[in-house]
């Protein structure tokens, strides 16, 4: 399986615009977002859950927050494991909702960590990778964050790529492995949150592009708040990503209408590339393959 559908694989959630997007990425225990219903879902594999990653503080993003603090404290698995939570920097609803879960939840039996995070902050992960934040076209006025994880890879210089392997061991021998190698930074999975389009040099050659694609209709978006799936098909086009997930589809749209409305945008950019939809109004945990 390639790396990309190994990505996806490792994905799961729910997201219907207005209502609960949240996906949770086994290989780093991570939830992106907590919309309603987290806990309900996935019951003790709650416990698999380290770190929180918030998008922007709209209720269909972190209505699951108290449902998934207070479940932990009290269900099977272990209870005293911390958690992280993550969040933009000065996000007024999320300090609404960390007053909401001191004065109801109260005191649990683990650590909650609760950290503001800005664009261009990063969180270690395991190995060679790391998770960054940056900021998403949503809100006027407030921050909003995408996320993404990549990983830092060597690879050789491209000057030294057509030379023979006995004149490379003969470089190595006399100047070292530095002078024939270079690092390079492989995005895996960039995660918009609700978002406008991204820039391109944000997602560039993601393994998996997990975009916002509220509207089929460019003439059904009233603000500049939410991307349309025409134009997240052209990004992942220009951006050249291995695999493209759709979320965040609004429940105006009847489910023959989504798939056909997709094919056609795929059709017309001649997007060979494989491309998922998570429309949980009749798939609530998977993501469907529609390509
Ligand atoms: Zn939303
Ligand atoms: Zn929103």
């Amino acid at each position: 399986m390639s790396l990309s559908l190994e990505i996806v694989d490792n994905l799961c959630g729910f997201s219907l615009a207005k209502y609960s997007t949240w996906f949770y990425y086994k290989p780093d225990n991570l939830l992106l977002d907590v919309g309603e219903g987290v806990s309900v879902t996935m019951r003790n594999m709650i416990f698999g859950i380290n770190t929180v990653l918030i998008s922007h503080g709209h209720a269909d993003h972190i209505s699951g927050l108290p449902g998934l603090l207070s479940s932990r404290a009290s269900s099977m698995g272990d209870t005293e494991k911390a958690i992280n939570i993550y969040y933009p920097k000065a996000d007024r609803n999320i300090a609404k909702i960390y007053r909401y879960i001191k004065e109801t939840i109260g005191k649990v039996p683990y650590e909650i960590v609760w950290k503001e995070i800005s664009p261009g902050d990063r969180l270690p992960l395991s190995g060679n990778r790391y998770l960054e934040a940056f900021a998403s076209k949503h809100i006027d006025n407030t921050l909003s964050l995408g996320y993404k994880i990549a990983e830092e890879r060597n690879r050789l210089k491209a000057c030294y790529r057509d030379i023979p392997q006995k004149e490379l061991i003969q470089i190595i021998q006399s100047k070292g492995k530095k002078e024939i190698t270079e690092t390079y930074t492989q995005n895996l999975l960039c995660f918009s949150g609700d978002s406008m389009p991204l820039d391109q040099e944000t997602v560039q050659s993601s393994e998996v592009l997990l975009h916002d694609a509220t509207f089929l209709k460019l003439e059904d978006r009233e603000e500049n708040t939410h991307a349309t799936v025409e134009e997240v098909i052209q990004l992942a086009k220009a951006s050249n990503v291995s695999a493209l997930c759709l979320f965040h589809l609004s429940a105006r749209y009847r489910y023959q209408e989504i798939i056909e409305g997709i094919q056609q945008y795929l059709a017309k950019y001649e997007m060979k590339i494989p491309v998922f939809l998570l429309y949980s109004f009749y798939s609530p945990l998977s993501f469907k393959k529609i390509q």
